[in-house]
């Protein structure tokens, strides 16, 4: 496979804002939209949309998830309490899991 990203995040995981408005906020991943390198964190960089009201909505101003650069986002290790850079280790059987470079961890379980 060719289209591996470099970030190494994956969905579900907890990452820590490193730039931008919400730096040093914590989330975990909503979606990753490779094409444009963004991803979607739970309740960061939170934008006001105005919706119209439906029969399911009262309409109004709904808060939503905006996109940020996967180079604004560092995965979050347990462990050292902080965003890390993912560093890869193969195990004994050949699969390969993530690790945290700093502390060691493998943060695939
Ligand atoms: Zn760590």
């Amino acid at each position: 496979m060719t289209t591996e990203t470099k970030t190494r995040i994956h969905r579900d995981d907890e990452v820590v804002v490193t730039a931008g408005r919400d730096k040093g906020m914590r989330g975990k991943v909503i979606r990753l939209i490779n094409k444009r390198g963004t991803v979607l964190v739970s309740k960061v960089n939170m934008v006001k949309r105005h919706t119209r009201a439906t029969a399911s909505n009262s309409g109004g101003i709904i808060e939503k998830e905006a996109p940020i650069a996967l180079s604004n986002v560092q995965f979050f290790c347990p462990n050292c309490k902080t965003g890390v850079r993912i560093g890869m280790k193969a195990l004994d059987n050949g699969s390969k899991v993530r690790t945290c470079r700093k502390c060691g961890e493998v943060l695939d379980s």
